[in-house]
This record gives structure tokens, C-alpha cells and sequence, in this order.
């Protein structure tokens, strides 16, 4: 298997094109979490080597900026090409380090070649403006420049995709970056570095260091190099960012946790609600921030939603990810076993009744069965906290009212999903619930041409869609008088 992916797997930092070690020498573990074994290491950064790849970026910026938005376009397309002529190898990276089934590991893969083609493509279309004057004598522009060295810190979950949103507009706009990948799964963030290199993207344009998240967090948000921190992973480490970033007033754009509810109403196609229901709760076995949290399903259905969804919950098949028809890998590691377990008890002390799974699966390490629990009630720990992990807690509700008042009743507002056949009731719920993506009749709804992001403490700024690029532009006013 190493064999394999062992050309994208660098155990090494990328700073100014060369690959390097932290100055200390020291490294950081990866393990593999199917089996709790290490795969390699990475180097441990601090602060100093996150300094240098600033400045690395800071100077590649220089002429990078110069680069036509065709050059920046075709360099782009490249990446993309080379992601998917290597889409095999670089899944099974991701498998080995993430825990993933195979099949959603080439998928997200493919997602991410499929938003660097997307700002490929928007590359070209940063227009700016000709403003009619209301001087005579002068003309009024508006232009649209990279904001300059952009820093991007991403999570476990999605280590390819996440980067992939960020890198995309990054390059296609003009701007140079440091990336710091989560440390669980630093490989997937450094084969961008390899990718990038091998596509002839200039050096320093891209550079990508590892190690303490304290310390590299600290440089990339206090730097005044840095113009734009962008940020996916929990709400509370983003707002951490975020404070630390004001004393520099760097642009920031965060995606951070959700509380997705998934409202099933009486007159929705059940079976398909069902299928939904499943893509939407447990893929990448409940690990995603859009994963859907907490069910409402009305009283005039609940009893056959509930039944349903457990059949189909126990029909997946739980294993390593890289065997052949498995749809559900491990959990990250041991402690988000371990909040799982603490969600489930909270609710079975609470009434709840566990109609499928619950426990630790039998594979042993951080499997987990796919979990279902009826009789959910808003006093259960799972109303208000993401579970991030494969549990479908199932509320009971009466009328629409009701359904929309106990979704929004969350700090959250990424994404959220409800299934009816009514369409009167689909424009009513849809207006009525304060989520950044709504999800009609679908459970699946993420795409590089739609913008992904939420409200309220979910975050700040868009993904994909044309407002993904806009937040690694400035915009410039040009008066031009004396005509
Ligand atoms: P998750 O719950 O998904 O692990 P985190 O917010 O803890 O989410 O992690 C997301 C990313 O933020 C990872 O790359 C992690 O290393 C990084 N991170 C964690 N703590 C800090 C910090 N203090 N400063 C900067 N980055 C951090």
C-alpha cells in the first residue's frame, strides 16, 4: 500500500520550494486510526518555520500577482488533471490516515479537483467595475486585486476538500499561502504541496507546514504579513482565531461547527427521506460538520421513520476503509469514541431508547456501530452540542410550527435538511429556517458551485459558488480626474 501512495506521502514541510524538517528535528506521530498503528511522521513547526514560509509567501507574492488571470487559470487546470490522474493513490492516503471507506476518499478526491476546476474557471471572472461619474471631468473604477499572503488551517475530516476550497481561490485570485493541516492527517495537506510542485506552480506560492497548532496558529494570526486567515474546523477554536487576528485586522473567513436538523413532515416520501437520512447522518460515519444532528420526524410518521431508518442503519457495513465494500471506517480516535459514549448515556439516562446500535463495534479500537435513538427530547445533550459521530437522535414533533421553532433553537446555522410534499410547506419552511444551505428533499447537497457556509456562530464568508473567490479579493476605487 505504501508502496503506492508513497510519492505524495511527504514527511516533510514544503517552505519556498524546498522540503524540509523543523529546526528542532523533532516530529509528530501519524496513525492510522483502523488500526492505531503509525504510518510515519511529520515534522513539528513552532512558530519559526511558520515565520519563514510567511516570508516565503510574502516574496512569491510579489510576482505571483503580476500573473495573468488566464496564467493562473491553465496552472490551475493542471493541478486539477494531476489530482485525478492520481486520484487513486492519493485516496488510499487519505483512507490510511482519516479512516474513510475508499469509496468516499476518491470522492472527496474528486471533490477536490472539482473545485480547483471550478476557480479555474472563476480565475477569469473577477470583474471589476466601470461606475457611471457624476463628475464630468472624472472616471470611476472599481478594480479587484488578491489580498496577498492568505494562511489556511484546516481539519481532519475533509483533509483533501477543505484545502482544495482554500488553495483554489488562493491561486486563481493571486495569492500565496501558508497552509497548516490538521495534525491527525497531515499527508493529504502536504501531497498539495507535492501536487503544486509538480504542476509548476512558482515556489513559495504554496507552502505547507505541520506540527503545534498553538504556535503556528499564533504566528499565521499575528503576522502582519498575513492578510486573510481562513479557518475550517470547531467554533471554538475559530473564535480563538478570530480574536487573535483582530490586533492585525486580517480579513477571516471561518466554517465552523453545525447543528444540522433533518425535519421529516407527514406527507414526505419516507423512503426517500430514509436514503437521505443516512447519506446525510452517516457519512464519513457522522464526522462532517453539515452531518445532520438531530431528527424531527412528525407524530403521523415517526413510528415508521424511526423503524426505517434503523433498518438501513444496521444494513451499513462498518470495517477498513480499504476493504471492499465498507461504508463506515473508524472514528478519529479514541476520545471521539468516547464522547459518542457520553452522548448516548446522557440520553438513555433521559428516556431515549437505542433501537439500533449504541455501542462499540466489535472490530475493537475506534469502530463504532451506526447508532439510532428514539424518543429524543430537547433536554438531551445532542439539541444544543454536535455529535460528530455516527448517533441519530429522533424527536418527535406535532405541527410545522413547532418543527422550524426546535431546529433554529441553536446557536448553529450551516445546514439543514427537511423532506415534504407539499410546496407551499417547502417555501414556508425554507424561509423559516436561519441556516446558510437548506437542503429540499436532498440529503447530499455540497457542490463547488453553490456557496457552503453558514450563520450565526457556524461562521463567516462563503465556499465555492462565484462568492468563493471574493473573500481573497480587495476591492480598489480608482478616481481618474483632469479628463
Ligand atoms: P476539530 O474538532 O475538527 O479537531 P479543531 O478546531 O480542534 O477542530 O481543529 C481544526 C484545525 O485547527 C486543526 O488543523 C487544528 O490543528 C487547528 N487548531 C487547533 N487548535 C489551534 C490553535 N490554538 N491555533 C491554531 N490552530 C489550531
Amino acid at each position: 500500500m505504501l508502496q503506492k501512495t508513497s510519492h505524495f506521502m511527504r514527511q516533510a514541510n514544503l517552505i519556498n520550494g524546498e522540503w524540509v524538517q523543523a529546526d528542532s528535528g523533532k516530529t509528530v506521530d501519524v496513525i492510522n486510526p483502523a488500526t492505531g498503528l503509525k504510518i510515519g511522521t511529520v515534522p513539528y513547526a513552532t512558530g519559526v518555520e511558520t515565520r519563514r514560509a510567511i516570508e516565503a509567501a510574502n516574496e512569491a507574492f510579489k510576482s505571483f500577482r503580476k500573473t495573468s488571470a488566464l496564467e493562473r487559470s491553465k496552472l490551475l487546470r493542471k493541478l486539477h488533471d494531476a489530482i485525478m490522474d492520481n486520484q487513486d493513490a492519493l485516496a488510499e492516503l487519505l483512507t490510511m490516515e482519516q479512516g474513510k471507506s475508499l469509496t468516499e476518499a476518491k470522492g472527496e478526491v474528486g471533490s477536490s479537483a472539482a473545485y480547483v476546476l471550478w476557480f479555474a474557471e472563476e480565475a477569469r471572472r473577477t470583474y471589476g467595475d466601470v461606475v457611471p461619474s457624476p463628475w464630468a471631468d472624472r472616471r470611476v473604477l472599481v478594480t479587484k486585486e488578491p489580498v496577498g499572503v492568505i494562511a489556511a488551517i484546516t481539519p481532519w475530516n475533509f483533509p483533501s476538500s477543505m484545502l482544495a476550497r482554500k488553495i483554489g481561490p488562493a491561486i486563481a485570485a493571486g495569492c500565496t499561502s501558508v497552509v497548516k493541516p490538521a495534525t491527525q492527517t497531515p499527508y493529504s495537506g502536504l501531497a498539495w504541496g507535492a501536487l503544486c510542485e509538480e504542476v509548476g506552480i512558482p515556489k513559495g506560492v504554496v507552502n505547507v507546514v505541520t506540527g503545534s497548532a498553538a504556535q503556528i496558529g499564533d504566528e499565521l494570526c499575528t503576522n502582519p504579513l498575513v492578510k486573510k486567515i481562513t479557518f475550517t474546523g470547531s467554533t471554538e477554536v475559530g473564535k480563538m482565531l478570530i480574536a487573535k487576528s483582530a490586533s492585525t485586522v486580517k480579513k477571516v473567513s471561518m466554517e465552523l461547527g453545525g447543528n444540522a436538523p433533518f425535519l421529516v413532515f407527514n406527507d414526505a416520501d419516507i423512503d426517500r427521506a430514509v436514503e437521505g437520512a443516512i447519506a446525510a447522518k452517516f457519512r464519513n460515519s457522522g464526522q462532517t460538520c453539515v452531518c445532520t444532528n438531530r431528527f424531527f420526524a412528525q407524530a403521523g410518521i415517526y413510528d415508521k421513520f424511526v423503524e426505517k431508518l434503523a433498518e438501513a442503519s444496521n444494513k451499513l457495513k462498518v470495517g477498513h476503509g480499504l476493504d471492499a465494500g465498507v461504508q463506515q471506517g473508524p472514528l478519529i480516535d479514541e476520545k471521539a469514541v468516547e464522547k459518542v459514549e457520553e452522548f448516548i448515556a446522557d440520553a438513555t439516562a433521559n428516556g431515549g431508547k437505542i433501537v439500533a446500535g449504541g455501542k462499540r463495534h466489535a472490530l475493537g479500537g475506534s469502530f463504532f456501530e451506526p447508532t439510532v435513538i428514539a424518543n429524543a427530547t430537547p433536554d438531551m445533550k445532542f439539541m444544543k452540542e454536535e455529535i460528530f459521530g455516527p448517533i441519530a437522535p429522533v424527536f418527535k414533533f406535532e405541527t410545522e410550527e413547532e418543527a422550524v421553532a426546535l431546529a433554529n433553537d441553536t446557536e448553529f446555522g450551516l445546514a439543514c435538511y427537511f423532506y415534504t410534499g407539499d410546496l407551499g410547506r417547502a417555501f414556508r419552511v425554507m424561509e423559516g429556517l436561519k441556516y446558510g444551505m437548506v437542503g429540499v428533499n436532498e440529503g447530499i447537497i455540497t457542490t463547488p458551485e453553490a456557496p457552503f457556509g453558514g450563520v450565526k456562530e457556524s461562521g463567516l464568508g462563503r465556499e465555492g459558488g462565484h462568492q468563493g473567490i471574493e473573500d481573497y479579493l480587495d476591492t480598489k476605487y480608482v478616481c481618474i480626474g483632469g479628463l
